[in-house]
């Protein structure tokens, strides 16, 4: 029973970092075109600037690409600037779309020279697929073999020189063949929240709602570092808006509606607190296992990681230990419970 209940709000989780298919005109709309657009990742888009620069200059494809980082940080976003930099078409698939080594020669074979692949979830390439893509990447020319038996035939296809940019959610999952042929890698970080007010307000103008900086304020605050997470509470919030106030979004009743949708302060909602009391009270704040806070929580270990821990990680609201999960000081203060004797003070990034 309680699994359902706990698998229902997921799906309908207005604070999830992942694509969600009602977002679709959003993301079209407001996804920056330039580097200069984009928002944040200083380090990230400094590096990049040089890189595209120089391969301009030469008149050659970019080395291959990785960037790595929790869903809705800008990955896509960013693959589709640097094609927009470098004046190059870009591809764009996902690790599960493609299925047979043949998919993947179909796709290379359509590029043009020096255009860019994007493919996303890249740590689910197909192991047999991932064997084709390495003299891809390196030599810029593939074999194949088609048909079985007596029937089959290979071939060897020269390929234009292209780029290739991968991105995934989870770098430790990418085998180091496949790392080790991306010249370039990245990784994303949550935004601050200064950062994520800039990427409001620049939405609320593409998007013509009216809000003041405040308001951009007060939703970047519970925004937990992600832009799609930030577009998407600036549309639930000017409902509010529209409906209770005047249709400007301001401070107050940013606050109301982040409230009423239950998104607290630091941008935790129902989900989040249960699994820290379900830490707190099952496992005494813990260590705790990962497969076992999974079944605890009726989730999958990879969502765990993927989705709820960067962020509750990055507030120090969790750590991560060799024995397992640790619920901090932070969180207990935040739930309003009490600490027992010893909780961990602070997070510890390299325990
Ligand atoms: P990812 O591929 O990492 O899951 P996306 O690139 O799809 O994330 O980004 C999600 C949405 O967030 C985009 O549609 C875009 O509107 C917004 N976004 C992401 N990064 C930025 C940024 N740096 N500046 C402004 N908006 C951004």
């Amino acid at each position: 029973m309680k699994r359902l209940e706990f698998e229902s709000d997921f799906e309908n989780r207005i604070v999830a970092p992942e694509y969600n298919p009602l977002d679709a005109d959003n993301e079209l709309s407001l996804r920056p075109q330039t580097i200069e657009e984009y928002i944040g990742q200083s380090g990230a888009k400094e590096n990049l600037k040089i890189f595209i620069q120089a391969a301009r200059q030469r008149g050659e494809a970019m080395d291959h690409v990785l960037l790595y980082g929790p869903p809705g940080l800008g990955k896509t976003t960013l693959a589709g600037v640097i094609a927009n930099e470098m004046g190059v078409k870009i591809r764009i698939t996902s690790g599960p779309a493609i299925e047979r080594p043949g998919d993947l020669a179909s796709l290379l074979t359509q590029l043009e020279p020096n255009d860019i692949l994007f493919i996303d979830e890249i740590h689910r390439l197909a192991r047999t697929v991932e064997e084709v893509l390495y003299p891809a990447m390196e030599d810029f020319s593939i074999d194949i073999i088609t048909g079985k038996g007596m029937g089959a035939a290979a071939y060897h296809l020269n390929l234009p020189k292209f780029t290739l940019i991968g991105a995934t959610t989870r770098a430790g999952q990418i085998s180091s063949p496949l790392r080790d042929r991306f010249g370039v890698q990245l990784r994303l970080e949550l935004y601050t929240p200064q950062e994520l007010a800039s990427i409001i307000l620049r939405s609320a103008g593409i998007l013509g709602i009216e809000i003041s900086p405040d308001g951009a304020a007060a939703i970047a605050s519970r925004s937990r570092g992600t832009p799609r997470i930030a577009n998407r509470l600036l549309r639930r919030v000017r409902d509010f808006a529209q409906v209770l106030g005047d249709g400007v979004v301001e401070r107050d009743i940013a606050f109301t509606a982040l409230d009423r949708l239950g998104i607290d302060a630091m941008g935790l909602d129902n989900i989040d607190r249960r699994m820290l009391k379900t830490i707190i009270t099952n496992y005494g704040g813990g260590p705790v296992g990962i497969e076992t806070l999974a079944a605890a929580v009726g989730e999958e270990a990879v969502t765990i990681e993927d989705v709820y821990e960067p962020y509750l990680m990055q507030i120090g609201y969790l750590t991560r230990t060799p024995r397992g999960r640790c619920v901090t000081r932070l969180a207990y203060d935040h739930l309003g419970m009490t600490p027992p004797e010893g909780a961990a003070e602070q997070p510890t990034l390299f325990e």
